[in-house]
């Protein structure tokens, strides 16, 4: 049985496999085109591993290229986190960083060259009357007065907005295409704005932005990128995509390839959104472990190698709508921590216990494997001493019988240690309990003795030795599988008030000193990462990444079992 869904189905690399087959001359040039307005997310991701993932696979170069035509939502905190992250992931762009706002004199001098040719115009109108005038999708637009006005005047009116004489929505630039399309992209879609911002790297030379229409295909074209691939909402844009390819002398021929985009349930994948949640202090920061941003997700603990595992899992194609499984996202960064995280024990919700037969300043240290299938990692040396703590979970005063921890009179192996047994409750003043006296076994290391099965293994950590830490445990944001569904509702009705637990917790020595990002799994608890940033001046805080229980390998089995179940049904009637 496998729960390998590695060769998931990518149409846009089969395209391309074919056109090499059929002879397509020439480079393969893809781009990633981010918008600086904030940080990356999961669904960037997946963006950044199909275009970087192309370029590797068929010998091409991946551009990084900032979209950035609108100053007043763009910032250069937005720019750096945006490489960063890129990198993070393990991609390097060729050539140097790019900007759609290296290329504005060009698209200024595209755009008189439209003019000249009688296919771009300055329109008056304000933005309502255009909005007004543009018709609806039963309706046909109808053409603005001023669409016939002369290439001079059109070419003076744009020259002077370039120079801020008029104010923001006095005037724009709009391409003549045709008002009666049944594709609204085509009712002479606007080129420029104008907008009197200062803008992070073209300072204030510009009063006007061109629009994204106008922008992202001529970027393509100058950059000579063979496949410009982005997301479904993008079809409707193409014939205007084409359009000024077709109209203009651009030096090359990109062609827009769409795809769905990953939408992952228990969480939001919108740039937007997530700027409210940072903005409302909903979350601590763009990085916040809970958040599906690339560097929140790198806070949390996942490895870049986890994240382009969980891309390729889940494939492209252009099914819309779909809504992907969180558990698939768990799955991938388990397995990879399950192979490469050393191992440690940490009680989360310390309860004392005291072993009495064990003799005060009794020391003795257990060597135990830092992974049990990895002989590279340094074995750990575990103190054992008269008082531990265990976690108070695994003690239940009235037990039930399927109950394989500690109870009064039961017995339960310390991992990686001897069998003890549970002979007293000790109790505070309130009833509440405060520690357990047990007394140890010394016969039962590494073996259980003759006669008596002992089934419950327990973690826990010497009290004398053990070192103190928070433990951050992060879940869903959402408690809905798609908190922004309903258009009209505020998701954020639908937040999960546990979505953060922190304890005071204590873990065994090897955790002592800490480098910040290092990964374990707490055996029997979960795998762990210690923060980037808490992990300073002593400080010892870990974030959960994830559970150690892997729904989605029990999904892909049940799955696995139903289709069998069919196919030898199948075969009876057969
Ligand atoms: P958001 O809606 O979150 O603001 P965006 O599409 O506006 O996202 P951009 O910065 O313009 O963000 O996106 C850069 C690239 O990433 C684009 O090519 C876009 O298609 C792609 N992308 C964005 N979101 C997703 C997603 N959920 N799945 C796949 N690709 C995505
Ligand atoms: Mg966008």
């Amino acid at each position: 049985m496998t729960t390998d869904t590695s060769s998931a189905p990518n149409f846009i690399r089969n395209q391309i496999r074919d056109e090499i087959e059929a002879g397509r001359p020439g480079k393969i040039v893809t781009r990633f085109p981010p918008e600086p307005n904030g940080f990356l997310h999961i669904g960037h991701a997946k963006s950044i591993c199909l275009n970087f993932g192309l370029a590797e696979q068929f010998g091409g170069d991946c551009h990084l290229r900032f979209d950035d035509t609108n100053p007043a939502k763009e910032e250069q905190a937005y720019i750096d986190a945006i490489q960063e992250d890129v990198s993070w992931l393990g991609f390097q762009w060729a050539g140097p960083v790019r900007f759609a706002s290296d290329y504005f004199d060009q698209l200024y001098a595209w755009a008189q060259h439209l003019i000249r040719e009688g296919k771009a115009y300055v329109d008056d109108l304000s933005p309502d009357e255009i909005r007004e005038y543009r018709g609806t999708l039963t309706e046909p637009g109808r053409p603005s007065p001023y669409r016939e006005r002369m290439a001079d005047e059109n070419l003076d009116l744009l020259e002077r907005m370039r120079t801020g004489e008029f104010a923001e929505g006095e005037k724009v630039l709009r391409a003549k295409i045709d008002m009666a399309s049944p594709n609204i992209n085509l009712r002479d879609p606007i080129l420029y704005r104008i907008r009197h911002a200062h803008h992070h790297q073209t300072g204030d030379k510009w009063k006007i932005y061109p629009s994204y229409d106008f922008t992202h295909g001529q970027s393509d074209a100058i950059e000579e990128v063979s496949h410009s691939i982005c997301t479904l909402e993008f079809e409707d844009h193409r014939p205007l995509y084409e359009w000024f390819l077709d109209n203009l002398p651009v030096p090359a021929r990109p062609r827009q390839i769409e795809f769905s985009r990953l939408n992952l349930n228990y969480t939001l994948t919108s740039k937007r959104k997530l700027k409210l949640l940072v903005d409302e202090n909903i979350v601590d920061g763009w990085d916040d472990p809970r958040l599906p941003t690339i560097a929140g997700l790198r806070r949390r603990g996942y490895t870049p190698g986890s994240i382009r595992k969980f891309s390729e899992m889940i494939g492209v194609t252009r099914a819309d709508g779909g809504l992907v499984d969180i558990a698939m996202l768990y799955h991938a960064i388990r397995a990879d921590l399950e192979d490469n995280a050393p191992r440690a024990m940490a009680v989360l919700n310390p309860l004392k216990v005291v072993l009495t037969n064990v003799p005060e300043g009794h020391e003795e240290v257990f060597d135990v494997p830092g992974h049990p299938a990895r002989e590279d990692m340094a074995v750990r040396k575990v103190p054992f001493t008269r008082e531990i703590v265990i976690d108070h979970d695994d003690f239940m005063e009235e037990a039930p019988k399927k109950f394989f921890r500690l109870a009064p009179g039961r017995e339960v192996r310390l991992r990686n240690s001897y069998v003890i047994r549970c002979d007293e409750v000790i109790k505070d003043a309130n009833g509440e309990i405060e520690a357990l006296h047990c007394s140890v076994d010394f016969d039962t290391l590494g073996k259980n003795p003759e006669g008596r099965k002992v089934k419950g293994v327990i973690h826990w950590v010497s009290a004398t030795h053990g070192v103190p830490m928070e433990v951050r445990l992060y879940d869903n944001l959402f408690l809905e599988e798609q908190p922004d569904r309903d258009k009209e509702a505020d998701f954020l009705d639908h937040l999960n008030p546990e979505s953060l637990v922190v304890c005071q917790a204590i873990g065994e020595p090897s955790l002592s000193e800490v480098t910040p990002e290092s990964r374990f799994q707490f055996e029997r608890v979960g795998y762990f990462c210690a923060d980037r940033h808490a992990c300073r001046d002593g400080r010892r805080v870990f974030n959960r990444t994830v559970g150690l229980k892997d729904t989605w390998a029990k999904v892909q089995k049940q799955e696995a079992q139903k289709q069998e179940a069919q196919k030898q049904d199948a075969g009876k009637k057969g």
